[in-house]
C-alpha cells in the first residue's frame, strides 16, 4: 500500500459515511464510500435486466466495469446516481454483494484507488478493516444502536430493511461485516459527529506505523 489508509467498518446507518467524509475533509485526504461501487454496480445490472442472482453473471459483469465516484456516480461512463439509494437498490445490493467474484473486483478497484492516490484515503464500507486494507494505519469499527441507525435514515430506509441489510451483511459467507479484533469501536449513538471525527483524528496522531 502508497498511501495512508483510515479504514472505517460498521452497519447501515452507524455514520460512516458522514464521519468519513468530514475525517478526509479535516485531513485534506481523498474519500472512498464502498458502499457507492456495490451499489453501482447492482444499478448498472438493473438497467441490462440482468440475472441479479447468477454468480457467473454478475461475476463477469462486475470485472468489465470500471467505477468513478464524485458528485455523480458512473459505470462505464454511465450515470446510474439517481437509483444508487432506492428501496429496490437497497435490497438488490445485499444479494449482489454475496458473490466472491463481485467483491474480488471492487476491492481490486479499492487497492487500486489507494495506491494510485495523491493523498491519504479514508475508506468506509463493511470489509475494509478486515479484507481491504487490514493494514491501515487506522481501524475503526463505528456501531450505534438500531433505532437511532434507522432514525438517521429517515425516509430512506426502515427499521424492518435497515435490521435486514445487517443481518445479510453480517451473516454471509464472504467477507461478512466483522468487528476486526485490533479495530478501534465507536458507539456513535449519543454522540456528536464532531466528537467523533476527533476521537479518529487523534487515533490517528496516536498511530505509530
Ligand atoms: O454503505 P452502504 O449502506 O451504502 O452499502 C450498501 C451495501 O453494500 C451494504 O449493505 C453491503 O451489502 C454492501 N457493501 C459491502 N461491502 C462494502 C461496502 C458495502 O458488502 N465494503
Amino acid at each position: 500500500m502508497s498511501r495512508t489508509v483510515i479504514a472505517i467498518d460498521g452497519p447501515a446507518g452507524s455514520g460512516k459515511s458522514t464521519v468519513a467524509k468530514a475525517v478526509a475533509k479535516a485531513l485534506s485526504w481523498h474519500y472512498l464510500d464502498t458502499g457507492s461501487m456495490y451499489r453501482a454496480v447492482t444499478v448498472a445490472a438493473q438497467r441490462r435486466n440482468l440475472n441479479l442472482n447468477d454468480e457467473e453473471v454478475m461475476g463477469d459483469f462486475a470485472e468489465s466495469v470500471t467505477i468513478e465516484l464524485g458528485n455523480s456516480v458512473l459505470v462505464n461512463g454511465e450515470d446510474v446516481t439517481e437509483e444508487l439509494r432506492t428501496e429496490q437498490t437497497n435490497r438488490d445490493v445485499s444479494i449482489v454483494a454475496t458473490m466472491a467474484r463481485v467483491r474480488h473486483a471492487m476491492v481490486h478497484q479499492q487497492r487500486l484507488f489507494a495506491t494510485t492516490a495523491a493523498t491519504g484515503i479514508v475508506v468506509e464500507g463493511r470489509d475494509i478493516t478486515t479484507v481491504v486494507f487490514p493494514d491501515a494505519r487506522v481501524k475503526i469499527y463505528l456501531t450505534a444502536s438500531l433505532e437511532e441507525r434507522s432514525r438517521r435514515r429517515g425516509g430512506d430506509e426502515g427499521e424492518d430493511s435497515v435490521a435486514r441489510r445487517d443481518h445479510a451483511d453480517m451473516s454471509r459467507e464472504v467477507s461478512p461485516l466483522t468487528q476486526a479484533s485490533d479495530a478501534h469501536t465507536i458507539d456513535t449513538t449519543d454522540r456528536s459527529i464532531a466528537d467523533v471525527v476527533e476521537e479518529i483524528l487523534t487515533c490517528l496522531a496516536n498511530s505509530s506505523n
